[in-house]
């Protein structure tokens, strides 16, 4: 089961720890105690919690393997690492193992062998409250649970939240004309799995999730999909204005992301095929250079 919908266990384990701690609106918790109660979750944690949580970890990866069961390996031995603040751009075609990566990272699924290790220690010596507080995971496809759109935006997040920051964290996210152009507004219910919201909507939830969060680490699995100016323009500049304070990992299809990012992972059939920066990938990386030269105005896929 775990496999075949990450997004919603990672969501749902989202919602839990913040269940556990009594956070999150009470209508959310109920409803999460149910799904918990059904569905067995399938990583352990430790207790170990983070020295500063005002800084993001150091991020080591080691060895990494993952394979969802088939003959075709997802990750095969990918290490990296990742400095706190920097921002990495995961690419490389399609079913090289990106969006697994990012599960991996999120925690929602352990790897195979190898190794997750924040701040030098294992990450599953961290509890998963002490993990779920760092991060923000803005997937392709964002769990939405049956509730209003302000319970969704407010989920995950550790302190009472007043009505302006929700507001104020949807038009960081671009998302608020559209919300106050409903009759309910904030209070317009929406359904299991997002029900009533595009896609690109279901994101820019996850994305006003993530202002008021503020998060150490980011994560943020690029839509593919051709976005109207507009909302590259809203992407652009939300992910610059979270990744002030926070470590960034992004998979990334548009050049510009790319060409910005710290470092660049390039990964192929669950491998690292290069690593660097954009000029030195320019100047080391055939397959790099084959990549950026077939996207021209910039994706990937
Ligand atoms: P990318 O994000 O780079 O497109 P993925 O990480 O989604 O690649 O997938 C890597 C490999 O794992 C692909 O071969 C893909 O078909 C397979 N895969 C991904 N998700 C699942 C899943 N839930 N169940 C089975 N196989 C999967
Ligand atoms: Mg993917």
């Amino acid at each position: 089961v775990l496999i075949l919908v990450p997004e919603f266990f990672a969501s749902l384990k989202e919602l839990g720890s913040a269940f556990h701690t009594g956070r999150g609106s009470v209508a959310a918790a109920k409803r999460v105690q149910e799904e918990l109660e059904e569905d067995e979750l399938p990583v352990g944690w430790g207790k170990e919690t983070f020295k500063n949580p005002s800084m993001p970890p150091t991020i080591e990866l080691q060895n990494l393997s993952f394979s969802y069961g088939g003959e075709r390996t997802a990750l095969d031995n990918v290490s990296t690492v990742i400095p706190p603040m920097s921002h990495v751009a995961i690419i490389g075609p399609s079913g090289a193992g990106k969006s697994t990566l990012l599960n991996i990272l999120s925690g929602l699924i352990r790897p195979e062998s190898g190794n997750v290790l924040l701040d030098h220690k294992s990450m599953a010596t961290y509890s998963e409250e002490a993990w779920f507080t760092q991060i923000s995971y803005i997937s392709q496809n964002p769990y939405i649970f049956s509730g209003t759109i302000k319970d969704n935006i407010i989920l995950g997040v550790s302190e009472n939240v007043s009505d302006l920051e929700v507001r104020m964290a949807a038009e960081k996210a671009g998302i608020s004309h559209m919300i106050e152009r409903l009759e309910k507004g904030y209070d317009t219910a929406v359904g299991e799995g997002g029900r009533g919201l595009s896609g690109g909507e279901k994101q820019r939830v996850a994305l006003a999730r993530a202002f008021l969060k503020k998060p150490t680490i980011i994560l943020f699995d690029e839509p593919t999909v051709g976005l109207d100016l507009k909302t590259e323009q809203i992407l652009q500049q939300s992910m610059k204005e979270l990744g002030q304070k926070a470590t960034v990992i992004t998979v990334a299809h548009r050049l510009h992301t790319i060409k910005e990012a710290d470092s660049i992972l390039l990964l192929s059939h669950g491998q690292v095929k290069a690593s660097g920066t954009h000029e030195q990938l320019l100047r080391e990386s055939v397959d790099y250079q084959n990549m950026v030269m077939t996207q021209q105005g910039g994706r990937a896929e």
